[in-house]
């Protein structure tokens, strides 16, 4: 038997049911906050995301599908190309390529795949789907503003609330920007040599490598050495201090509910400044349902003009997970099921079905060959509120027995007057 690939999987009905009431609740938030959908290619060349997303990550370095695409020619040269990873490179990539800072701010959303060749578990799977968004533009059209990020974290929670997701948790923090992101990585650095010898093998590394990943460890040994560092807080520059206190001002009159977490400092390279995850605690270990941040270097780190941004995604697998729903609630069951009785009578379903579909009702066809028993339950397995009868009488009277399932009542409707009887306003 042949089987999806490890860390992939099926999304089944009823539970798709569920995935595009996400998705339609998160497009009709994105609706109402001005933004517009943006579909880049699922895969781009490997130069981007070794850019975008930094050679020192874990995804670039570990994680990513990476191939040597030829052309049929021997003499075509090769080109590497990977599996997105992450969309906000590809919507950069795209920002530069179509020169949307012409557009001024753009608010832009994507729905879609990506890949990480991560150690599959649950919550963590190999093809996942994110819904993502990103603000970027020039720095006169305001994309540097604490105002865009607020305006993204009010979104968000905005979202969460309207799936029903409750007891999310907002946590935020600043990491300065490039210059004071690189002061902290020092002053942690200098503070790491006199206790980097008590702590584990991986921060032992990262205290050379990359100090501020010091911060993501989970040891719990490691733990009451971690919270005895220095804050990223206290090497701020005066405007990342007054950008995040903005933000906060702005999240606490809206009303939005947040926690400060200092060890926040996410893992892609290229964040600046605002820093935030909302987690969920029915998720285990994998918690995070989205994670986020402003990135105000990443265009011109990919050759492009200087353009601020912000942007956030939102892992949908996690999501669906979190969900209280049942997909059974909104699973869109047929109105009718239209069940042919007797040699002939296809034909004669099929005309009506066509009509009924077309008024918008959704119909489920039976076959002939089914007796009528066989029929009934086939009605009632899809979940159907009515079903129809088409025998050789009823198409000779052009009118058909309707009997509605939940009370049992049947009535022989005229052919004009089914949509009414089906669908009363
Ligand atoms: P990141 O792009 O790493 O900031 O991830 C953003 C969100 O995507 C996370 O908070 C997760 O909810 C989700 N995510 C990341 N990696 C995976 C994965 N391998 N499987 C499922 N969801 C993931």
């Amino acid at each position: 038997m042949i089987k999806a690939v490890r860390g992939t999987r099926d999304l089944l009905p009823p539970e798709t049911a569920l995935w595009n009431h996400v998705d339609r609740v998160a497009r009709e938030v994105f609706r109402v906050y001005n933004f517009q959908e943006i579909r880049t290619p699922i895969f781009e060349s490997t130069e981007l995301f070794a850019r975008g997303v930094g050679e020192e990550t874990d995804i670039v370095a570990k994680e990513m599908f990476t191939w040597e695409d030829r052309g049929r020619a021997e003499s075509d040269k090769g080109q590497s190309l990977t599996l997105r990873p992450e969309n906000t490179a590809g919507v950069v990539r795209a920002y530069i390529e179509h020169k949307l800072w012409q557009r001024g701010l753009n608010k832009l959303y994507y729905i879609g795949p990506q890949f990480r060749r991560e150690r599959p578990q649950k919550g963590r799977y190999r093809q996942f789907f994110q819904i993502g968004a990103e603000v970027i533009g020039p720095k006169e059209a305001g994309s540097e503003s604490p105002a865009r990020d607020a305006e993204i974290l009010e979104l968000l929670a905005t979202l969460l609330d309207r799936l029903g997701i409750k007891n999310w948790k907002l946590e935020l923090n600043s990491v300065g920007s490039s210059a004071d992101r690189a002061r902290y990585n020092e002053v942690l650095r200098t503070a790491l040599d006199s206790v980097k010898a008590k702590m584990c093998a991986d921060c032992q590394r990262r205290a050379e490598t990359n100090p501020l990943r010091v911060l993501d460890c989970k040891v719990p040994e490691d733990q009451p050495i971690i919270e005895s560092l220095p804050r990223v807080y206290d090497s701020l520059g005066e405007d990342s201090k007054q950008h995040f206190e903005a933000v906060k001002n702005i999240l606490q009159s809206v009303g939005v509910p947040f926690e400060i977490n200092h060890r926040l400092v996410r893992g892609l390279d290229y964040y600046t400044r605002t820093a935030f995850e909302f987690t969920h605690g029915a998720l285990g270990a994998q918690n995070a349902i989205l994670g986020g941040g402003r990135y105000d270097g990443l265009s011109e780190s990919l050759g492009g003009p200087a353009a601020p941004g912000i942007g956030f995604a939102i892992g949908e697998d996690r999501l669906v997970l979190a969900l209280q729903e049942s997909a059974a609630a909104v699973q869109e069951k047929p109105d009718v099921y239209i069940a042919p009785l007797g040699a002939g009578m296809n034909a004669e379903a099929a005309r009506l079905a066509r009509e009924l579909r077309r008024k918008d009702v959704s119909a489920e066809l039976g076959d002939e060959s089914f007796r009528l028993k066989k029929s009934f339950e086939a009605a009632t397995k899809a979940g159907a509120k009515f079903i129809l009868i088409v025998g050789e009488n009823e198409v000779k009277a052009d009118a058909f027995a309707l009997k509605n399932l939940e009370s049992g009542e049947q009535v022989s409707v005229p052919r004009g007057e089914l949509v009414e009887k089906i669908q009363p306003e």
